[in-house]
């Protein structure tokens, strides 16, 4: 299925813009040659015009064609800058303007059986509409290129001149057939084009959920080459623009599409989310007795260790500088306190940057779990979890800390070094 993408009207004035200059360019040249040569006598009227019109009222066409096209094109130009926008009308206008110059200039200067060159011209201007305005634009141009020439013929016809209405058919259906080929093919380029920058788009703001479909581009040409390249790519970009190198977790971007992704599932099957929001304790003592390095590779290994403890299904990031969240799907408060706890316990055990200098380091762990009534609790879970995590904090560090309706007034109860304060 062809799906067309119109295209803005900022855009379409950007357009009608700098075509204008080469319309003008274009009129300019085409009338002078033409009235230039009547004025020299190399030029013969048509008859037809000559019949129709008389050969006074025909010879100040000319020249009166060509001044009211540059008029038009000039108030057109002139409304776009003022305005900076060009809606349909605006377009539709201005390629009614070239058309009926063209097909008056024809009448006007070319014999019957050279009617084919106001085609001719058609074409090429119909191939620039659809390139910039799209196909419906193009579309009704062919129409009106087809009518123009029929009528142009019937008044040839209808003032003695000798018309081959079965020549005239032939040469209107070779231009027809040639005309929505080249609209056919170009509607299929610039569909395919739209497909590709709307994936780029996406991938910008890091989403790369959406592949190119290379199988269904039936002649593959360029499109389909830079549509494989980022089918390759895909995946690099994504780990690149979605993970923090240091510690190999997801970074805050990767973490919000997961979290959004997440939250939006959770909605949908009616399961509970949990979130835990992990802070390592007095890191800053880390970095001024041991030196940045080690303080990075602990925070590497800190990655990986709660990488380790979490489940396959649930989203690690760091969001922070020694700031970690993680994201449990599918998990109520139970499991989450379980999934806190076991990470406190981890890294209690553990010493970081073996086998020197050795670095203990403890974690404060805020967890809130909840049912997802929809997607706009993002927000309060991630406040919650902050809230919890102060609290950890403010309570002694080296803890967990559950987020509950008025967290400030609750007397956390101890378990060892662990802290749990559960709902009331
Ligand atoms: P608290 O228990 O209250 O969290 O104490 P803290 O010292 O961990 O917290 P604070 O916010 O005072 O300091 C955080 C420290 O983490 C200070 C900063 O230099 C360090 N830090 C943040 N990002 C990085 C990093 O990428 N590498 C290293 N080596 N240190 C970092
Ligand atoms: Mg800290
Ligand atoms: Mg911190």
């Amino acid at each position: 299925m062809e799906i067309e993408r119109p295209r803005t009207d900022a855009a379409t004035a950007a357009i009608l813009i700098w075509q204008t200059g080469y319309r003008l360019a274009l009129a300019v040249l085409a009338g002078s040659i033409a009235i230039g040569l009547r004025v020299l006598g190399s030029l013969q009227l048509s008859p037809v015009a000559e019949l129709a019109i008389g050969t006074e009222l025909a010879d100040w066409l000319v020249p009166i064609a060509t001044l009211m096209y540059v008029a038009m094109v000039l108030v057109i130009r002139a409304v776009v800058r003022r305005t900076r926008t060009a809606d349909r009308t605006l377009s539709t206008l201005m390629v009614a303007a070239d058309l009926s110059v063209v097909f008056l200039l024809v009448l006007l200067l070319a014999r019957p059986e050279d009617y084919f060159f106001g085609l001719f011209i058609a074409f090429v201007s119909l191939q620039l509409t659809h390139v910039y305005f799209g196909r419906a634009p193009a579309l009704l141009m062919l129409v009106a290129t087809a009518v123009s020439f029929l009528l142009l013929n019937d008044i040839a016809d209808r003032h003695g001149a000798m018309v081959s209405w079965g020549r005239v058919m032939v040469t209107l259906v070779v231009f027809g057939a040639g005309a929505l080929l080249v609209t056919r093919v170009q509607s299929n380029l610039q569909e395919r084009l739209d497909t590709l920058v709307s994936i780029f788009q996406k991938a910008e703001e890091g989403d790369f959920s959406e592949s190119y479909d290379v199988a269904a581009d039936e002649r593959p040409d360029a499109i389909t080459s830079v549509g494989r390249a980022y089918n390759r790519m895909r995946t690099q970009l994504a780990s690149i623009v979605l993970t923090d190198p240091l510690s190999g977790c997801y970074n805050r971007r990767g973490f919000e599409q997961q979290f959004r992704r997440e939250l939006a599932r959770a909605a949908r099957s009616h399961t509970d989310i949990a979130l835990l929001a992990i802070d390592l304790d007095h890191f800053k003592l880390v970095n001024d007795t041991h030196g940045h390095l080690v303080g990075d590779r602990v925070i590497a290994e800190a990655g990986e260790l709660l990488r380790a403890n979490a489940r396959a299904d649930d989203v690690v990031a760091r969001t922070g500088g020694e700031e970690f969240m993680i994201l449990a799907p599918n998990t109520s408060q139970d499991g989450a306190q379980h999934l806190a706890l076991r990470i406190v316990e981890a890294f209690r055990r553990r010493s970081f940057v073996e086998p020197t200098p050795r670095v203990s380091v403890t974690v404060s762990v805020g967890v809130v779990a909840d049912a997802v009534p929809n997607d706009d609790i993002a927000e309060d879970l991630r406040a919650r979890a902050d809230e919890a995590l102060y609290a950890a904090k403010r309570s002694g560090r080296n803890r967990v800390v559950l987020w509950s309706q008025g967290l400030d007034a609750l007397k956390l109860r101890q378990t060892g070094e662990t802290a749990i304060s559960r709902r009331t």
